[in-house]
């Protein structure tokens, strides 16, 4: 909880207040009067955030209403850093070079050749969301994306040690970023349209447990509302039939039978009202974006396919000491083994250069993303 106390002291001390440490883990603030409005504080307070209080102190924890008290506060500031971080020397690369990208290329109709390793700065963009789902129960997480911006590769493995390694630094480790890295940083558009593609599948994934829970709560009460209604049919259908073999009226009949056809009804009504009461709606806020600008050891590979060419990079990371994984270019996917297509040589996932419906033949839909390139055929 240490760390929250260091942030709720940053933010105060920005915003004009002289704060103190105290312990057990708590701070002595004198705060100006918006600072006062916006946290609902007097001039002179103590904060505790341990389990243990100091004197006179307040408690205020990650939970309390102060995670947003501080949000309305800050409004859009300090949602966009840029940093870069400058190691005096790389750690030395792992022995096997060859070895590592071989663990990570697996391509099925194209070869490939290491054509050296060269030490080179990249940018990282790393984007932090809070997902907030919603069905009969509400679940709020935390989900990150880290980017190469040099290569366009999602390296899902970073997020936590870069966020790691920063925590751990002091403020004189972290520059302001001297960004003469090339390629530029991305646009909003293009780092928009990458998030859309990728981020569905993450969320699924996080939510899994959430949604196996939610799956579990809905089938106990279809089973509830089957078993109920069923013993209702088997009663009237019974009394029914009681009534058929006593040779009662037609309109005593056309009783049971309309009675029948309501229990039908109001069981089809129920099931619709469980499906409205577990449909999950999810809601994705970016609260966070880190550009980062750090050397790395970058792989230059050469990808040949009948007699065509292709240059690509892939990058090795100091902090996560990881070779960053390829992906498909038209999904963003890492499904292996990968294809490389005749005219541009992009690298595909299986499904990605699947077979047309129509006329069988396989295409690249990165070079053709609406339409079969051999029979014309809409995808
Ligand atoms: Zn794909
Ligand atoms: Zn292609
Ligand atoms: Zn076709």
């Amino acid at each position: 909880m240490s760390n929250f106390r260091d942030i709720v002291s940053s933010i105060m001390t920005l915003e004009g207040a002289v704060v103190e440490q105290i312990e057990p883990q708590g701070i002595e603030v004198i705060a100006p009067e918006p600072l006062q409005k916006a946290l609902s504080i007097p001039e002179w307070s103590r904060i505790g955030f341990g389990p243990e209080l100091p004197d006179q102190a307040m408690r205020v924890t990650i939970e309390s209403d102060w995670t947003e008290k501080i949000g309305n506060l800050l409004g859009n500031r300090g949602r966009i850093l840029s940093i870069s971080l400058e190691e005096n020397s790389l750690p030395k690369l792992p022995s096997n070079p060859e070895q590592l990208i071989k663990h990570e290329i697996d391509m099925k109709n194209a070869t490939y050749r290491l054509k050296d390793i060269q030490e080179e700065k990249t940018r990282y963009l790393l984007l932090t969301f809070q997902i907030t789902a919603i069905s009969d129960e509400k679940r709020e997480d935390i989900l990150s994306l880290c980017l190469n911006e040099s290569n366009g590769v999602i390296v899902d493995n970073l997020c936590d040690p870069i966020l790691a390694h920063i925590s751990s630094l002091k403020n004189g480790d972290v520059q302001e970023p001297e960004d003469d890295v090339s390629p530029a940083p991305w646009d909003v558009q293009r780092v928009k349209e990458v998030v859309k593609k990728i981020i569905p599948e993450r969320i699924r994934t996080r939510l899994s447990p959430f949604l196996s829970g939610m799956e579990r709560r809905m089938k106990r009460d279809i089973d509830r509302l089957y078993d109920y209604h069923t013993d209702l049919r088997r009663e009237a259908a019974k009394r029914l039939a009681e009534k058929k073999q006593k040779g009662k009226e037609e309109e005593e009949l056309e009783k049971e039978h309309s009675r029948l056809a309501s229990i039908a009804r109001e069981y089809r009504t129920k099931i619709a009202d469980l499906q409205r009461k577990y449909a999950m709606t999810v809601e994705i806020d970016l609260v966070q974006s880190l550009r980062l600008i750090m050397p790395v050891y970058r792989f230059n590979i050469v990808i040949m396919r009948r007699k065509g060419s292709r240059n690509i990079h892939m990058d090795w990371n100091p902090i996560s000491k990881k070779l960053e994984s390829l992906f498909c270019q038209s999904c963003l996917s890492s499904l292996t083994p990968y294809w490389v297509c005749d005219d541009h040589l992009h690298l595909l996932c299986p499904s990605c250069i699947s077979t047309c419906t129509s006329c069988n033949k396989e295409y690249c839909r990165v070079c053709y993303p609406t339409k079969c390139s051999k029979c014309g055929h809409s995808s």
